[in-house]
């Protein structure tokens, strides 16, 4: 059976308008294929009345007092009535269609609520319904764990549910329709010249999806590569183009991926530094303490830099209250910056390139931005900025590595030097 997995994401089904573009690609492929898998995230953005960030305001999020297992129920309601949705307005244009909620498609995660792993999928109702049926609508984001109960995949995981879903079904493609033409070389909502890529590695968009493109979300990367899977990302509102991710690079299409020095820049707001001093001799005891105190406390910390005398990290905004009273407990007193981002240029050609890291120091410091942090590995490397400079500070780096033109060679990079 050929099956395609199509996956829709919030501001594409918010409207019966944009539900309308919606079903015509579901029309369009039933012309071409015999059988197809539909994802569906919650309808719309808050303040939207059935979005995610609009159900977590019901219970106060982040202030909420009730659990993490309730809050997957609640959450999971979103893609739910998505799913109802939109399998209703496919029955009015006599598509034969079926709603199925994450569990009923044979999701099954472990018992991690609001950031549950997909530990299996039993595809066995969804290959029975579909014998019935040309489309089955499956809600995005969630699953239930072993005892039965509702878990939800964290934020954006509806991706992670088609991912899945078209490994197990060995569809022929992932296809991931939203607002943007595909992967673009900076988040085009900031940089106004960002271009959409034809084609993308697998380890590409998973560094720049890691680092905050939150045009798709990494782990669906992830689940696709070891599947072998390619993920086409696209517009709701086209009926052409976008960026095809796959494993190898057809030649015709595209440069040689390899010589790709920057792929794109990503970025990451709403971040908290958090620097804690101490004297030389007891700097030992700060570094253990401080980081178990804060894995004991459930708090992701990022931006790591070890000091003799101390300790600098970061984490999310909404964590930043919690750590500073556990750092306060323990007499330790911070020096804390709120509302950072932090700045990733992404390319996996720039392995042992030299100059790359003064370019882009070069471009900030020119645009007067403060690097208040920094770091690197083979594929990327971070800068932590005032949030306020994201908009400079994108923008100076798309320009630097001409990313708006064309990929950047790295023969043109080394003789520009
Ligand atoms: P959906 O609801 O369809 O899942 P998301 O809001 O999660 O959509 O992701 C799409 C958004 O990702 C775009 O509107 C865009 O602003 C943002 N984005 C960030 N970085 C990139 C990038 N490199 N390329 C494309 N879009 C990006
Ligand atoms: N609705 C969920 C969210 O807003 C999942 C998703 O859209 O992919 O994070
Ligand atoms: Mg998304």
């Amino acid at each position: 059976m050929q099956i395609l997995v199509q996956k829709f994401g919030g501001t594409s089904v918010q409207s019966k308008q944009t539900r309308q573009h919606v079903i015509e690609h579901i029309e369009n492929a039933l012309m071409n294929r015999i059988k197809l898998v539909v994802v569906v995230s919650a309808l719309g953005r808050s303040p939207g009345a059935y979005a995610t960030d609009s159900l977590l305001d019901l219970v106060d999020y982040p202030e909420h007092s009730i659990s993490n297992r309730e809050l997957d129920m609640l959450m999971a309601c979103g893609e739910i009535i998505s799913s109802v949705v939109l399998s209703n307005e496919l029955k009015k244009k006599s598509i034969k269609s079926i709603a199925l909620t994450g569990a009923q498609a044979g999701i099954l995660t472990n018992a991690d609520y609001n950031q549950a792993k997909i530990k299996e999928v039993n595809p066995t109702r969804i290959y029975h319904e579909l014998k019935t049926h040309d489309v089955v609508v499956v809600a995005g984001f969630q699953g239930k764990n072993e005892i039965g109960e509702l878990t939800t995949l964290g934020r954006g995981g509806s991706d992670t549910t088609a991912a899945a879903l078209g490994v197990a079904l060995d569809a022929e493609r992932i296809e991931i329709f939203t607002d943007v033409n595909g992967i673009m070389t900076a988040d085009p909502r900031v940089v106004k010249n960002a271009r959409a890529l034809d084609v993308v590695t697998y380890q590409e968009i998973c560094n720049l999806a890691y680092q905050g493109a939150k045009v798709i979300h990494p782990r669906a990367v992830e689940i696709a590569m070891r599947g072998k899977i390619p993920i086409l990302v696209r517009s709701t509102y086209e009926n052409h183009g976008g960026t095809l991710v796959t494993n190898a690079v057809n030649q015709k299409n595209t440069v040689d991926v390899s010589e790709r020095l920057v792929t794109g820049i990503a970025h990451l707001a709403n971040i908290t530094q958090i620097k804690v001093q101490t004297k030389e001799k007891e700097a030992y005891r700060l570094q253990s303490e401080v980081f178990k105190a804060m894995a004991d406390a459930g708090i992701s910390i990022d931006f790591i830099n070890i000091s003799p005398t101390g300790v600098i990290y970061t984490v999310p905004n909404v964590q930043h209250k919690k750590a500073i009273k556990i750092l306060n407990a323990k007499g330790y007193k911070p020096t804390v910056i709120e509302d950072c981002t932090k700045v990733s240029v992404v390319g996996a050609g720039m392995t042992g390139v030299p100059g790359v890291a003064s370019k882009i120091v070069q471009a900030l410091t020119n645009q007067g931005i403060q690097i208040l942090q920094s770091a690197d590995s083979h594929t990327t490397i971070w800068v932590l900025i005032p949030g306020q400079d994201v908009y400079k500070a994108v923008n100076a780096l798309h320009e630097e590595f001409n990313l708006a033109k064309k990929s950047t060679i790295l023969h043109d990079f080394l003789i520009e030097r």
